[in-house]
């Protein structure tokens, strides 16, 4: 089979829209509807016609396009059972550990509740890539509005099980932002220096700095390196469990 066409950019002021196509079957999904207009001038652009959109979430920066693209393309929208009430469009609803078909590849649905209750992420092990909304980002993960921390953090284990090497796309361009927390929180973690340097030279030509890997974000990101005894030292909880690291870091970057 081949591999799909993953074509990455900038939306509304630090989204990224996401358009996945297969060259065999002609079919273009699009990951969230950020901002139609945009998702449309790429399609064109591609000359892709969109037949289904990915909808991770149901906040208004993930959805807001989705009236306009059914107007234009009528794709057919699959999203989370959990915020069925609150996504209109949808054509079919999937829960956790469910899969589906995308132009004849298995999409697995995982449940990530925290950044909000019904949120979900799509892997497609075929090629090797997760589409993970906002839960995770790079050096970072989605702030918890709706979940408690102990869920996020169940959320993000369930990230970290999936192949080291996986590609991960994130909703959001907030890597030099969660960098320079992350740095503040494990300033001798080398990995996390080099990567800082090298995604502020990335922005500072306009470049993005995602789509990451899972092992990328085992090494940097500190949400999921609650084990690492930096943190623990920094945070003066030395003998705490991953559950109060998590929760600490968490706090402690929504104050930062
Ligand atoms: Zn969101
Ligand atoms: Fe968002």
């Amino acid at each position: 089979m081949n591999k799909l066409i993953i074509h990455q950019f900038e939306c509304l002021s630090d989204n990224y829209g996401v358009l996945i196509h297969d060259s065999e079957t002609n079919q273009t999904a699009s990951i969230d509807a950020p901002d139609a207009v945009v998702i449309k001038r790429e399609l064109k652009e591609k000359n892709w016609n969109l037949t289904h959109i990915l909808v991770t979430h149901k906040h208004l920066d993930h959805i807001g396009g989705i009236d306009d693209l059914k107007k234009y393309y009528n794709p057919f929208v699959i999203g989370p059972k959990y915020e069925e009430e609150s996504i209109e469009f949808l054509d079919k609803t999937v829960l956790d550990q469910e899969f589906f078909d995308f132009s004849n590849r298995p999409v697995k649905v995982i449940h990530t509740p925290g950044h909000t209750l019904g949120h979900i992420i799509y892997w497609i092990e075929n090629d090797n890539v997760l589409f993970a909304g906002d839960t995770i980002f790079a050096m970072g993960c989605g702030r918890v509005f709706e979940g408690s921390h102990d869920q996020m953090l169940d959320s993000l284990n369930k990230i970290k099980e999936l192949p080291e090497n996986t590609i991960v796309y994130c909703g959001h361009e907030y890597t030099i932002a969660n960098g320079k927390f992350a740095l503040s929180i494990e300033p001798n973690n080398k990995n996390l220096c080099s990567r800082i340097e090298y995604v502020k030279e990335l922005r500072s030509e306009n470049k993005p700095t995602l789509p990451t890997t899972i092992k990328t974000e085992l090494d940097t990101n500190p949400f999921l390196r609650t084990d690492s005894l930096e943190i623990k030292k920094n945070l003066d909880l030395l003998n705490s469990d991953s559950k109060k690291i998590f929760s600490a870091l968490r706090t402690k970057k929504d104050n930062f």
